[in-house]
């Protein structure tokens, strides 16, 4: 196994003797024409292409399945070349009112293999954390997929397996590459970074000049009830927590957005509205409230239409923008992690 191209910036590669424009010429190959291989990449001189070959190896990730789901949400897992299985799930923009399509394409991207965090509601910390991705195997995801799928991916959400900001130095290193012009130039406005609450992580990414969007997994209002649901919050109670998060709005000046998954008699009280509204207040965040998915092995129900449209009208009233996510992909096992975990049980 040779170093992955894709784990280095330009500067990095090792050319030999050839000038440095023909470090251009290799990233238009691999972030611009999306090239399989070294052969495709008929520009350089075939002394060049020898080397590129001899001393790197371009794919970093193998299309295990594609599944797709009537709402043509589509599920990718892939194996690594460790052998490991991540999985990417790419989401298309809802009709509009008018019953429109938008060409807005999101992929929600993984970060790890598996997951140290063990959020009580998500397959992927069921198996534990086994490694972190490199930073080529984050960005492949985004070429593969558009390669798998003829789609142009518009918007990004690490928001897959693993915890983002738990994998910080690899995760800088693959927005560098997503954002840079000679990368795949997606505007920092198109990415949001997903965490379920890591909070020097959260201050370190503040400090960054990109732009980048902020999700906080909440699902808890108070520390008693979010402590259920998360066990990071016995490390990073709110109180630091929403304090790292209003730094971070101060800063970057965007609105950010806190997730809470409702859970039936666990998360889903009046009480518990109600303090939402004053985080989201505090933080100028808008909220998505997502009906519990079903997660084979863990035993928590999804509450009625009822209490989840009575926990909706509390934000509503407070003028807090807040929507109600019906799971995409629900039938194809898009909740993540567990596409992997199906892959992981099959092959024990
Ligand atoms: S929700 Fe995210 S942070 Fe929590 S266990 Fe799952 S992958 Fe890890």
């Amino acid at each position: 196994m040779h170093p992955l191209l894709l784990d280095l910036p330009p500067e990095a590669w090792d050319l030999g003797p050839e000038p440095d424009y023909r470090r251009k010429q290799v990233a238009e190959w691999l972030y611009h024409k999306r090239a399989a291989s070294v052969a495709e990449m008929t520009n350089l001189p075939a002394a060049l292409r020898r080397k590129l070959d001899a001393t790197y190896d371009l794919a970093a990730l193998k299309l295990a399945k594609l599944q797709g789901s009537h709402d043509t949400t589509r599920k990718l897992l892939w194996e690594l070349r460790s052998g490991d299985y991540i999985e990417s799930v790419l989401i298309p923009a809802s009709p509009d009112l008018f019953g429109e399509r938008s060409d807005r394409f999101t992929l929600c991207l993984s970060t790890q293999v598996g997951c140290a965090y063990g959020c009580k509601f998500c397959a992927s910390g069921l198996e534990g954390f086994k490694r972190n991705l490199t930073p080529g195997e984050i960005v492949a995801q985004i070429v593969e997929t558009e390669r798998h799928t003829k789609t142009r991916i518009n918007n990004l959400v690490f928001m897959g397996m693993g915890e983002p900001l738990a994998n910080y130095a690899n995760l800088l290193q693959a927005l560098a590459i997503i954002n840079a012009p000679w990368g795949l130039g997606l505007g920092a406005r198109h990415i949001t970074v997903s965490t379920s609450g890591l909070a020097p992580q959260i201050r370190l990414l503040a400090e960054q000049p990109l732009q980048i969007r902020l999700a906080l997994s909440l699902h808890g209002a108070s520390d008693d009830v979010r402590l259920k649901i998360m066990p990071v919050n016995r490390k990073y109670p709110l109180a630091e927590l929403l304090d790292a998060c209003a730094e971070y709005q101060e800063k970057k000046r965007k609105m950010m957005t806190l997730e809470y998954i409702l859970i039936d008699g666990v998360n889903d009280s009046l009480d518990q509205a109600t303090l939402l509204v004053k985080h989201a207040r505090r933080l100028h965040a808008k909220v998505n409230l997502i009906p519990y998915n079903t997660v084979d092995g863990l035993d928590w129900r999804r509450p009625s239409d009822f209490v989840i449209d009575r926990f909706a009208a509390v934000l509503h009233a407070a003028k807090i923008t807040a929507t109600v996510r019906r799971e995409k992909g629900h039938d194809i096992d898009a909740a993540c992690g567990q596409l992997r975990l199906k892959q992981l049980k099959a092959a024990a």
